[in-house]
């Protein structure tokens, strides 16, 4: 049984993360953290460090700020992380990177299962295409999004990049209604083009991968770990186990 706590509980992503880890039987959700008061059956705390109870994890969909200071507390108190907040500077990035010298963490842009594989078509793609084909991207999020371009658009463009040589991968970010993510890469040549695209249903894909990847950090002793290594798509090249 793997005990967590969820961070931004009363969140539109911690409400699903509560609800799906208690209808597991491998998960318990000893508490909720969240600013915001919410009416839960769920022992709600509003700071991460008035937390009395043992766990293992944390799993986090708050604020990168937010973010931040909890990688501080849980570092302090042993404890895994699963980080699913977006939008962090490359300061918090590399703060996020210090905490995972002493605890383990993953942190994915997209926890889903089906995007960390969109990912691995586009690396291949973007491997053998090359220079030949000009490379551009489209998001569109729910209009509640603060980020924009969207963590995985950002990713999807560095991935390009690098396999591709290309300097320039363009996103193109709109926010309409309730639009849950849709993300689509093109690669265009004179002589044809490739579109693949992603579209997510509900929050529900995200969700279910963090609880993936709790089960998966509460077995590491220390390091920074991506989806694609907790779905066992990529293999770590040194050892954080
Ligand atoms: P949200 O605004 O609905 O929820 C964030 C919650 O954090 C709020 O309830 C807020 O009150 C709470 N919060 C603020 N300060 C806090 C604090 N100090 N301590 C505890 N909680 C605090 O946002 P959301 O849609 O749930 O998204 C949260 C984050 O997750 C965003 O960065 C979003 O982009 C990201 N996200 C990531 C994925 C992924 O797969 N990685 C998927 C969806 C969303």
């Amino acid at each position: 049984m793997v005990s967590i706590v969820v961070s931004g509980a009363a969140g539109r992503m911690g409400k699903r993360i509560v609800a799906l880890a208690q209808n597991d039987h491998d998960l318990k959700v000893v508490a909720g953290v969240d600013v915001k008061p919410e009416r839960s059956e769920l022992n709600m705390v509003g700071e991460l460090d008035q937390i009395r109870g043992d766990y293992a994890c944390v799993i986090e969909f708050t604020s990168p700020a937010v973010t931040v200071e909890h990688a501080k507390i849980a570092a302090e108190q042993k404890k895994s992380m699963v980080i699913g907040t977006t939008g962090l500077s490359d300061e918090q990035f590399n703060a996020i990177k210090q905490a995972s010298e002493i605890i383990p963490i993953v942190f994915s842009p997209n926890m889903s299962v089906c995007v960390n594989l969109f990912f691995d078509i586009i690396k291949k793609s973007a491997g053998v295409l090359g220079k030949n084909y000009k490379i551009s991207i489209n998001e569109t999020h729910h209009i509640h999004k603060k980020d924009s371009p969207s963590g995985t658009a950002k990713f999807m463009a560095r991935i390009a990049k690098e396999k591709s040589g290309n300097a320039d991968a363009p996103i193109h970010a709109m926010r309409k209604d309730e639009i849950v993510g849709d993300h689509d890469i093109i690669f265009e040549s004179e002589v044809d083009t490739l579109k693949i695209s992603h579209s997510a249903k509900t929050r529900d894909i995200f969700a279910l991968g963090a609880l993936t990847a709790a089960k998966f950090i509460v077995k590491k002793k220390m390091g920074l770990f991506s989806m694609s290594e907790v779905l066992g798509l990529e293999e770590r090249k040194e050892d954080g186990a």
